[in-house]
């Protein structure tokens, strides 16, 4: 039972209800939709059919937010010289423009995803004078970035609030946020997303960095998204800030992604490199929930290959990994009990942990106490099960509660039997909360499978 969770975005190579369907089938527990290729409406509809053809598996819907594309004319930079450009040229007059970048001389402007830099020499009302540090040919429509540059106000646009409206109607599991710059601007999101989905924020900003802690602890989960982080920051600093958003996650509890370019030769070829497999190896290591796919499953050669291969490199990196109960040590009160079931099952070297939960809060507790035991998170509620689906270590299963503990014990046992989900001879740890909503487990039972 593979522990790290597999998020696969869906594009044109994979948006086909055979595609998802075989996706799922390999093994992914959360499709990501990315808004920053889809209409409000193409969004609406994938919805609907991952729905229909993979009822069991989580939703992502990544929001855009301000992503800066240059739109002026083509042009070609040359190093040491001097360029005007109007604000609208960099992106910034769009007419739903919710934010301010209070541009300061000094600060970088970056262009494709940073292969060409230059620095504001001077900024003269619509007119921003840039000195090109490293040049190139600058064509219409590719990213801009200002890594310097705070930005005031939404990170929101009028398209990201119909998507957001969408994700929350159509409940989705997790809604999240791009270009976070501090904790306000997921709460920002929470209160328009309600109490459904689970707000994660996209950590590709320096900004965002320097707020780690304070932005999980508001959050539900983080992206570490590489791409962006990858361009803003030197890319020598993102295997270290990846670690840094692995361990504020684990600190805190709160679910972690890794993602972006970590398959990235298999958009073409059949193969991952060796680097890859060493990339994803040290996400799993770095104790990530999940790992994402983007390209690789969007637009490459063969989505379900990829998969195959992520599920492959994660399944190997797993045997050496045995992670410290970094979120008990932080939270001794949180998680008293969850953790406790935790540290039996790695004492007793248990087979599984069965979690009988509720809204599916206390079996995130015990994923958050990363035991390196397979969870089965039995729950009354199909939300609540896809939910999870993007925990470490978490096999969630629908059953229905029954209030007498012992028969929903028992229940809860058949119901993992009946998916093979637990064997005879296994010692199982059961985890129960009865404690109502967002409360740690009260109950712990050991069980030896006949
Ligand atoms: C990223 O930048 O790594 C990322 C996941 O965001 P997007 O794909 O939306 O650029």
């Amino acid at each position: 039972m593979r522990h790290t969770k597999i998020v696969a975005t869906i594009g044109p190579k994979s948006v086909s209800p055979q595609m998802i369907s075989g996706l799922f089938a390999v093994g992914v527990s959360v499709f990501r939709l990315n808004c920053s290729h889809l209409s409000t409406e193409a969004l609406e509809e994938n919805i609907r059919s991952i729905r229909k053809v993979a009822p069991e598996a989580g939703i992502l819907v990544d929001i855009q937010g301000p992503k800066l594309r240059f739109m002026g004319t083509d042009i070609s930079l040359s190093t040491g010289s001097t360029v005007e450009m109007k604000r609208h040229d960099l992106g910034l007059s769009q007419s739903d423009e919710s934010f301010h970048m209070a541009m300061n001389v000094g600060e970088r402007v970056l262009f494709d995803d940073g292969r060409i830099q230059t620095q504001i020499d001077a900024v003269q009302n619509d007119v921003v004078i840039l000195k090109v540090v490293k040049g190139g040919k600058l064509a219409r429509g590719k990213g801009v970035n200002f890594p310097d540059t705070v930005m005031t106000g939404s990170v929101l646009s009028v398209k990201d609030r119909y998507d957001i409206d969408v994700a929350r109607s159509m409940g989705v599991e997790i809604i999240a946020v791009s270009f976070v710059q501090q904790p306000s601007d997921v709460e920002e999101v929470r209160a328009l997303a309600g109490e459904g989905p689970k707000i994660f924020a996209k950590i590709e900003r320096p900004q965002a960095l320097q707020l780690i802690e304070e932005i999980c602890a508001v959050s539900d989960g983080v992206m570490a998204a590489r791409g962006d982080l990858g361009v803003e920051l030197p890319y020598e600093q993102v295997p270290s800030a990846q670690r840094a958003i692995a361990l504020a996650a684990l600190k805190s509890g709160t679910v972690s992604i890794c993602a972006t370019e970590m398959l990235e030769s298999m958009i073409q070829s059949s193969r991952p490199t060796r680097a890859e497999v060493s990339d994803v190896t040290a996400a799993v290591r770095d104790g990530f929930d999940a790992v994402m796919l983007s390209a690789e499953t969007a637009i490459g050669v063969d989505p379900v290959g990829a998969v195959r291969a992520m599920a492959r490199i994660c399944e190997a990196a797993e045997r050496d990994v045995s992670m410290p109960n970094w979120f008990a040590d932080e939270n001794p009160e949180v998680a008293a009990v969850t953790a406790a079931a935790a540290a039996l099952a790695k004492r007793i070297n248990a087979d599984r942990i069965l979690s009988i939960t509720n809204t599916g809060y206390s079996a995130g507790l015990l994923a958050a106490c990363r035991p390196n035991t397979a969870i089965v998170a039995v729950t009354p509620t199909e939300s609540a099960a896809r939910s999870l689906s993007v925990c470490r270590g978490v096999w969630p299963l629908v059953e229905s509660r029954h209030d007498d503990i012992t028969r929903a014990i028992e229940e809860g046992l058949q119901g993992a039997r009946d998916k093979h989900l637990i064997l005879a001879g296994q010692r199982i740890v059961v985890c129960v909360s009865r404690l109502g909503p967002n409360s740690d487990a009260d109950t712990i039972m050991l069980h030896l499978e006949s």
